[in-house]
């Protein structure tokens, strides 16, 4: 008995709100210095603080095996130190948002909520949040009435929620056809999550068929028909079709209207990838990029790429909704009573997940408080950025771009004659990065290697690029001088 009182109070004191409200407030502190750090000029701030993988893990080694510690600042300080910080202007590299401080307020919303989402009543509120969400957007993408979907954890799983939708579907007409055979039309340049599916899924490697892509990098929809026809010849079944909007390498937008109408004659699924670029619907400037989205059975879209909500956060969007009841058929009597009624309010029925977090509070609440005007600033912001830089290499004899962007992507690379371009730009990626005031990333484009910076964050400027196109220019100078390429 005097054990579980003092077990008791051991947790009293252990989740007590005071030391919650202390710790909070130290923290919230903490992240408004490191906000202004963040809006402070670019000189005065770094986006990365590089350490070789060996040195960090010795680093948090170290740090484990010390005393316990009651200094929660000082552990989140050094965190925060040791982690890049999508805030910072100099960082372009990857496409994860630099969310929204609001976002920040609503991630701790849902850890506290915690409601599990799957089932009506842990989320009831986030139930209902994505029904209306996702019908904004079906209603945005100019979707038929009857549209439905939810939000999933990542685009990666959506996509393979949707070829597990489509893969449904198609088996539900035709029962009999072996998986050896069932076969997907993708561009070359597709997300590799849907290669990814195929194997989760159990269909062999050959039967994602990559269709070649243009000098822009979309797909060459002038050869679908022969594709297709090959493919009929050696016996597979075409049951699916991916449009990007837009590629994760290139930022390049395919030809929507063009793969709808073809999967319309062929009676294939069409499924568009718009992890990163659906967002672009909230732009009347740039929303002629998803023409043909209209025509999509299914669509997912990210809300953690171009919309400022923290990682994952990820709408399924299916143009007839009831699709969505098919993907997963398993019965789980002790969730829900009746595995076959359509219920929009018991999500976990049509979703990967079990517990499933709620997301949707991050996109609801930015929406409630600024309207769909922050997502149309956003795009157009980046877009116009984007372009704008792509102006500026181009004016620059050491430059050369991959292809002009259509997106906030940008591939292009550090040039002068006689010099091995490829390690030339590799060593120019990561001297930038240990330099740190910019955080760049890179892609390979047959065989060729080329810079690549996603413009995420609405604190970047020309002006700030215009310093990185300084560094890079220094660097390749210095590496092309020393090691003769
Ligand atoms: C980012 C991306 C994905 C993967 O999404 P995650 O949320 O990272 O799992 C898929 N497709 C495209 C086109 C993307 O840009």
């Amino acid at each position: 008995m005097k054990k579980e009182t003092q077990t008791s109070n051991w947790f009293s004191e252990v989740n007590s709100p005071e030391n919650f409200r202390k710790i909070g407030y130290e923290l919230i502190d903490l992240l408004v210095s490191e906000l202004q750090i963040a809006n402070s000029p670019l000189s005065e701030q770094k986006a990365i603080e590089w350490k070789e993988p060996e040195d960090m893990l010795s680093h948090w080694s170290a740090d484990f095996s010390s005393e316990q510690t009651a200094d929660l600042l000082t552990l989140f300080k050094e965190i925060t130190s040791h982690s890049i910080n999508m805030n910072r202007r100099g960082n372009v590299g990857h496409q994860i948002s630099a969310p929204h401080p609001l976002t920040v307020l609503t991630s701790a919303l849902i850890a506290h909520l915690n409601n599990g989402m799957g089932v009506y009543e842990v989320g009831m509120a986030g139930n209902a949040m994505e029904k209306i969400i996702i019908e904004k957007l079906a209603s945005l993408f100019n979707l038929p009435s009857g549209a439905g979907g939810f939000i999933t954890s990542g685009g990666s799983l959506g996509n393979l929620t949707a070829v597990l939708t489509a893969k449904a579907h198609y088996l539900n007409k035709n029962p009999n056809v072996s998986l050896d055979k069932l076969s997907i039309l993708v561009s070359e340049e597709a997300h590799y999550s849907i290669e990814r599916a195929l194997a989760i899924i159990g269909i062999p490697a050959q039967n994602l068929i990559k269709i070649p892509v243009n000098s822009r990098f979309q797909m060459r929809t002038d050869l679908l028909e022969d594709y297709y026809e090959s493919a009929c010849n050696e016996g597979k079944i075409v049951f699916c079709i991916v449009g990007c909007s837009c590629s994760t390498s290139t930022g390049a937008f395919d030809d929507l209207t063009s793969i709808a109408s073809f999967a319309k004659q062929r009676d294939i699924w069409f499924h568009v990838d718009a992890a990163h670029g659906g967002s672009v619907i909230f732009s009347e400037r740039y929303n002629y990029l998803l023409q043909g989205i209209e025509a999509a059975d299914s669509i997912i879209m990210d809300f953690h790429k171009m919309m400022s909500v923290p990682s994952l956060s990820t709408a399924v969007i299916f143009g007839q909704g009831w699709h969505s009841n098919l993907t997963f058929s398993q019965n789980a009597k002790y969730l829900w009573q009746d595995q076959q009624r359509d219920e929009w309010y018991n999500s976990g029925k049509r979703t990967f997940e079990c517990t499933k977090p709620m997301t949707i509070i991050h996109v609801y609440t930015l929406l409630r408080v600024y309207g769909q005007e922050i997502f149309q600033r956003q795009i157009e912001l980046q877009y116009d950025l984007a372009k704008r830089y792509a102006e500026h290499l181009s004016e620059l004899d050491n430059f050369g771009l991959l292809c002009q962007p259509e997106s906030n992507i940008i591939c292009f690379r550090y040039f002068e004659k006689n010099a091995n371009l490829n390690e030339v730009n590799k060593q120019i990626q990561l001297s930038v990065i240990k330099e740190g005031t910019f955080y760049i990333v890179g892609t390979t484009s047959n065989d060729d290697y080329y810079l690549r910076i996603s413009l995420m964050n609405t604190r970047t400027t020309l002006d700030d690029l215009k310093k990185l196109t300084q560094i890079i220019l220094r660097e390749g100078k210095k590496i092309t001088a020393k090691t003769n390429f």
